[in-house]
């Protein structure tokens, strides 16, 4: 049962199409498997298309139309024929980014429970990485310097506001301080998408602050 669900804004923006690529990533990956944020979704699209025939017709070139097509079908043609890897159990869309398995990925340690790997999007802007973080282990204490998207792929973790289980999409700013503990019954792997990096309060990791890096690429 998922409890937790993108604010209205973000689900607009997504509608629209005015989300950047990584965090439009991390809200279809919900929209995947939340019904509730599927049939808003549709709604606001709806309305985006009505308001959109009401505006005055403009004429598009013959030429930029045929542009805008091949470019489509340009697009659409490498990823029909990439064949699926094997991230057994992910959705598809994370297989498709990870290229293999979890297991295959650059993993990096942060401290002794927590690894993270970043993603390849094409969005400079945003960071997109995958967190493995071990039943009982902590991200140590952090507040944000902007956005911070999560999104929970397996297992569970929970925070000083509340549990989240697979499916569950978290929204957190510079106004929350957390460090998020996987459940102990399993390891907890979730997307994270950030737009500037986190800041560590947790004392032990302090000193690393100054040299974080949006790892967006
Ligand atoms: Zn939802």
């Amino acid at each position: 049962m998922i409890h937790h669900h993108p604010d209205n804004r973000t689900l607009t923006e997504h509608a629209a199409g005015t989300l950047a690529l990584a965090p439009s990533i991390c809200v279809t990956l919900h929209l995947n498997v939340c019904d509730q944020c599927r049939r808003a979704h549709r709604q606001l699209q709806d309305l985006g298309s009505a308001l959109f025939e009401r505006q005055a017709e403009a004429s598009v070139p013959d030429r930029l139309l045929e542009t805008v097509l091949a470019r489509i079908d340009e697009e659409q043609a490498p990823l029909s024929h990439r064949p699926p890897p094997a991230a057994q159990g992910s959705p598809h869309l994370v297989q498709r980014l990870i290229q293999g398995d979890f297991k295959d990925l650059d993993w990096r340690h942060i401290g002794s429970s927590v690894q993270v790997c970043h993603l390849r999007t094409g969005d400079r802007e945003n960071e997109f990485a995958l967190y493995h973080i071990r039943a009982g282990g902590s991200i140590p204490h952090h507040t944000h310097r902007g956005n911070e998207l999560t999104l929970v792929l397996e297992g569970g973790f929970s925070d000083e506001e509340g549990h989240y289980r697979a499916g569950d999409f978290i929204q957190r700013d510079a106004s929350h301080r957390h460090s998020p503990t996987a459940t102990l019954d399993r390891d907890c792997i979730c997307v994270g998408v950030l737009d500037a990096p986190v800041r560590f309060t947790d004392w032990r990791f302090r000193p690393v602050n100054p040299f974080l890096r949006l790892q967006a690429r």
